[in-house]
């Protein structure tokens, strides 16, 4: 039975907003199990799990800081119990806290890197112990876990104000592949999505404001924003059986910021 037709069981980090929760809703529209990680926002985590039940798949939430050894083993532990196991991890919980270098704290450096680099470690750990324990029938069964990271156009261009949040991005990117060659032999895909600017809470300061956004757009050849679906779309197919052979690669839904968008009208 191919992975889409039975139903998988998905843990998705900082569901309860954003691009997490968008991911959440299509793998819910799939059928599928859903448990929704949610740090402080248990509102929006239950009305990802509604919208979930709504489309006919199932789920949960459950509160854990990503960042913090002891919680993401017991939320493992519990969607593991309750589900008998788990299929796919979006690892997706990430936050931002700028700062111009010199100005940076230790704490605004220490936060982003738990929460986007460690927080990432931390899941996907465990998500590989419990992957480990399923049997890889033969080298042409198709994958056994999925490891989904939320990564950022940041892991390859720099940002100047960001250099946390760029440095864990591009951590994310080794992360995700030395991992991916590590468990390969094993039947575990593990990939990364790299979104350029989504319409979510982590930039509405950008996209709700006019100005910001005409010079966002200068960024964008494909000249729109991105929705969480944009994303959520690739999620659902990095997971499914139709990408069984794409591992250690990272795709970019960015509409094209990637391209060096000043070269647009021939450089
Ligand atoms: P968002 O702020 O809506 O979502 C981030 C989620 O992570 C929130 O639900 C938040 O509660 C959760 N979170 C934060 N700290 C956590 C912790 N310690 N433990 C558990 N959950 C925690 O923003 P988003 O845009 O949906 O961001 C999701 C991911 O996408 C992030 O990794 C972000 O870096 C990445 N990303 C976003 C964009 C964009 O343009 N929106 C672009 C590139 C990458």
């Amino acid at each position: 039975m191919g992975i889409q037709e039975r139903n998988q069981t998905v843990l998705v980090t900082g569901a309860s907003s954003g691009i997490g929760q968008g991911i959440a809703i299509a793998f819910g529209q799939k059928k599928a199990n859903v448990i929704i990680n949610y740090h402080s926002d248990e509102e929006g985590a239950n009305h990802t799990l509604e919208m979930i039940k709504k489309s006919g798949g199932n789920g949960f939430i459950h509160k854990a800081d990503v960042g913090n050894e002891e919680e993401v083993i017991t939320m493992f532990q519990r969607a593991i119990a309750e589900y008998k196991g788990v299929d796919v991890l979006v690892s997706n919980a990430g936050i931002q806290k700028d700062n111009s270098f010199a100005e940076m704290t230790l704490e605004q450096w220490n936060k982003v890197m738990n929460t986007n680099l460690t927080g990432y470690f931390l899941c996907a750990r465990e998500a590989i112990k419990h992957f480990t324990q399923k049997e890889a029938n033969n080298p042409d069964a198709k994958a056994i876990g999925n490891i989904i990271f939320m990564s950022s156009v940041h892991d390859i261009i720099p940002w100047a104000g960001h250099v946390n949040y760029a440095s864990s991005k591009g951590g994310i990117l080794m992360l995700m592949k030395s991992l991916a060659l590590e468990v390969a032999p094993k039947k575990i895909r593990v990939n990364a999505i790299s979104p350029g600017a989504i319409a979510t809470d982590i930039n509405d300061d950008v996209w709700k404001d006019e100005e910001k956004l005409k010079e966002l757009m200068k960024l964008i050849p494909y000249k729109r924003i991105g929705q969480p679906e944009d994303v959520a779309k690739v999620a659902v197919w990095l997971a499914s059986e139709e990408s069984d052979y794409v591992t250690g690669t990272t795709i970019y839904v960015d509409g094209g910021m990637t391209l060096y968008p000043g070269f647009v009208d021939n450089g």
